[in-house]
């Protein structure tokens, strides 16, 4: 039921013709239903080159972003603001153009180690970007996921809770939750319960282990993630997301703080890990069939 996709981070660093082709080929091998792109320089995307090679290995694509500080749509100062905005419409250009079904991350704040708590006047400047990205993305068919992050990567959505505030704030259909079980670990008072904070409100997800490497082997209590997703009957994508220091992006790992080696052989974190995903929805489902059949 759910779509299963794999973080381009775990095959390559950069987004070069060859790094494009090899992430592509090695997660439609796998058996991935897509692959999650990173577009924090969205300049450094060929699109045409990229649709080329996702239908010819024929998976699809989501994309995903942090805002830099200078963009900051939370920012009180106008002009940062409408940096911000300027950056979303080139993810979302970007998106459009190699046909991703989702663009999510962090959206709607700077992707840093903030100094300082968020403002009223900040959260409202993000709120009035996002109303407009969520509307032009409906038009796209793309779906917008604020991915809700550890307080050392923001200071505007580090809980479910406070994601789905968020979107009433917003007040566009299109806008939805992004939760990911690394950043859950950190700041929830329970895997299970910030998955039903969201409930329907949940529209992208990722997966990651407490150190970000193998799954399972963390300290993640997965078995209560997917029973949760379960219970809230999520039906949307599941991306695998880990990084290790043997595959370097200097934008993202520097920022994510990857500076130990978990991983070397890629292709044998990315075939366990969906194997781990699809035999723990497979159980999650079994268990609520049960509890549902008395
Ligand atoms: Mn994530």
């Amino acid at each position: 039921m759910n779509k299963l996709g794999v973080h381009a981070l775990v095959w390559v660093g950069g987004w070069s013709h060859e790094e494009c082709e090899i992430a592509i080929s090695k997660s439609a091998k796998l058996g991935y239903d897509y692959i999650e792109i990173p577009a924090l320089d969205p300049s450094s995307v060929d699109t045409k080159y990229t649709l080329k090679q996702l239908e010819k290995y024929k998976i699809g694509a989501t994309v995903s972003l942090g805002l830099p500080i200078h963009s900051d749509i939370s920012s009180e100062d106008p002009n940062i603001v409408s940096k911000g905005e300027a950056m979303l419409n080139e993810a979302l250009q970007l998106s459009s153009e190699i046909g991703a079904t989702h663009m999510c991350g962090i959206l709607y704040s700077g992707f840093t180690k903030y100094m300082k708590p968020k403002t009223e006047k900040g959260m409202q400047n993000a709120a009035e970007v996002l109303y407009r990205i969520g509307e032009k993305a409906k038009e796209h068919n793309i779906q917008i996921g604020l991915e809700v992050v550890n307080r050392y990567e923001t200071n505007l959505l580090n809980t479910g809770s406070e994601g789905v505030a968020m979107l009433n704030r917003i007040g566009s259909s299109n806008v939805n939750v992004h939760l990911d079980s690394y950043h859950m670990h950190i700041e929830e008072s329970g895997l299970g319960n910030a998955i039903r904070d969201c409930g329907p409100n949940l529209g992208y997800f990722h997966v990651g282990e407490s150190h970000r490497g193998y799954l399972g082997s963390g300290n993640i209590d997965f078995k209560e993630v997917f029973r949760a997703l379960a219970e809230i009957k999520y039906s949307g994508p599941i991306t695998f997301e880990s990084f290790s220091s043997a595959v370097v992006s200097p934008e993202l790992s520097n920022i994510l703080g990857i500076w130990r080696n978990l991983w070397e052989d890629s292709e044998d974190l990315a075939r366990h890990a969906k194997a781990f995903m699809e035999v723990n929805i497979k159980s999650a489902n079994e268990t609520f069939r049960d509890k549902e059949d008395k």
